[in-house]
């Protein structure tokens, strides 16, 4: 790998090491990580389209040229999922969904953590889960009791992984999978869209810090510790009952192998406790991939002022997410309701009509239109968490964690990746300074990236962490 930071083995050690047929992604994955690309000078500006209705033409130019000039980089897009489950081609202009090449390009979206996203379902030891996918009633799953035997977890992430690099194969042209700051700024500077990697629900580890190494062999450069269930390691936000109450042992040592990596620890997803835990235990600056403020829109996956500060204060940054639900708290009661009367007219019509019948099909077309979806927030509320976000922690400690391809709902006036200006219009627009708004598109993210990467450099030549079954489970020592 050409990032210069990787403190574990080559990595044709650990293709030797391999045991299972997945060596083929190994192999892929570290081919193409990319080498650093030349710089090709000054970025050029695309010609600037006429302002959005209601824009100032003068500073609408202004915020084109300086949008197309930073780095932009977002933290948490789901186009991965697309990928794998629909075969999802990134390289056309799509009339659908959020993210391709073409829009990517269009809105000046530089550089991309594509989620290799776990789902909870692949978690636990109710094997007969999978056996059963129901096509859209999600919340009538049940959540596995007990952590542990039968999990597909880490099989799921790699499947992500094969996804995107098989993308970045085909349009090599136009993308590289990257791997440490220099890559990324590499490919941006030889405009190319620089594709990263972040697995979202640390159960992808499958508690095992041997699969945590082995994906960091493969690129992964960020880990959302959880996501909506409690793991072998650490309490996610969603569940009402804690499992641990923050991090284990095991948690403190994935936290700590993460550091010596030189993965991103990512705090989105993960309970109040966990998140002050991980604060205590990282020795490197902290991420919120995805997560908007809870001072805003009151909602568990959102973050408080003083959860924001102590991240700030550590030198972290947290990436604000576009999702209606977690911007506005009024759209999530709504659209709540709605989805909930609508799930039992749902369930009470798949009891009733065979599945893939006409009769099913015309009552699902019945409720689409009995419940229409529920007004869309403006992109301001977007715009109001960003504001609050760089008054409460500063303008070093904010950035973008779009969740794009990943939400059923983003505001009006951000609806897909080419919309992007638009914000750094309404940032300008609101009397931030260029120097904000560009630490803002990307060089925060970068910062801390850069952070982790030097602290992994100082960890090299430190031992592994290494499981043990008699003590990973028990509490963290205060
Ligand atoms: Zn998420």
């Amino acid at each position: 790998m050409a990032e210069g930071t990787n403190p574990g083995p080559p990595v044709a050690d650990s293709i030797d090491g391999a045991n299972d047929g997945h060596m083929r992604i190994v192999l892929a994955a570290s081919f193409l990580l990319a080498t650093v690309l030349p710089a090709q000078g000054p970025r050029p500006v695309p010609p600037c389209p006429r302002p959005p209705a209601g824009y100032q033409a003068e500073l609408w130019q202004r915020a084109w040229a300086l949008h197309h000039r930073a780095i932009v980089v977002d933290t948490h897009i789901d186009t991965t999922t697309r990928i794998l489950d629909h075969g999802f081609d990134m390289g056309p202009r799509a009339s659908d969904g959020h993210v391709d090449l073409q829009r990517a390009a269009e809105g000046g979206l530089d550089a991309v953590f594509y989620s290799i996203y776990v789902d909870s379902r692949f978690f636990g030891d109710e094997g007969a889960l999978f056996a059963t996918p129901p096509s859209s009633i999600n919340d009538d799953w049940p959540r596995p009791r007990d952590a542990g035997a039968a999990n597909g977890s880490a099989r799921r992430a790699l499947d992500m992984i094969d996804g995107l690099v098989r993308t970045v194969e085909r349009h090599s042209d136009r993308m590289v999978l990257c791997a440490s700051t220099a890559t990324l700024t590499g490919a941006v500077g030889a405009g190319r869209h620089a594709a990263l990697m972040g697995i979202e629900g640390g159960h992808a580890i499958e508690g095992d810090l041997g699969l945590l190494r082995q994906f960091h062999r493969l690129g992964v450069r960020y880990m959302t510790l959880t996501h909506t269930n409690h793991n072998e390691f650490a309490d996610s936000c969603a569940p009402a009952e804690p499992r641990w109450g923050g991090l284990n042992r095991l948690g403190e040592k994935v936290v700590r192998e993460m550091n010596r990596l030189g993965i991103m620890v990512d705090v989105s997803h993960v309970s109040d406790a966990t998140f002050a835990d991980v604060l205590q235990v990282s020795t490197a600056p902290v991420i919120c991939s995805h997560s908007s403020l809870r001072s805003i829109c009151p909602h568990p996956r959102n973050i408080t002022d003083d959860m924001l500060r102590a991240l700030a204060e550590q030198g972290g940054v947290v990436m604000i997410n576009y999702n209606c639900g977690f911007l506005d708290a009024e759209y999530g009661k709504r659209s709540s309701a709605r989805a909930a009367t609508r799930r039992i007219q749902e369930k009470s019509a798949r009891d009733t009509f065979a599945a893939d019948s006409p009769e099913l099909r015309q009552a699902l077309a019945n409720l689409d239109e009995r419940f229409p979806p529920v007004e869309r927030p403006p992109l301001q509320v977007l715009i109001a968490h960003l504001l609050r976000a760089i008054e409460i922690a500063g303008p070093d400690h904010v950035g973008l964690g779009s969740d794009f391809d990943g939400v059923p709902c983003v505001p009006a006036g951000i609806d897909d990746a080419t919309f992007l200006p638009r914000l750094t219009y309404e940032l300008l627009a609101a009397g931030q300074p260029d120097a904000t708004v560009e630490k803002v598109l990307g060089q925060n993210l970068l910062r801390v990236f850069g952070a982790v990467e030097r602290r992994s450099a100082e960890l090299r030549g430190t031992a592994p962490e290494c499981n043990d079954p008699t003590t990973d489970r028990l509490p963290r020592p205060q």
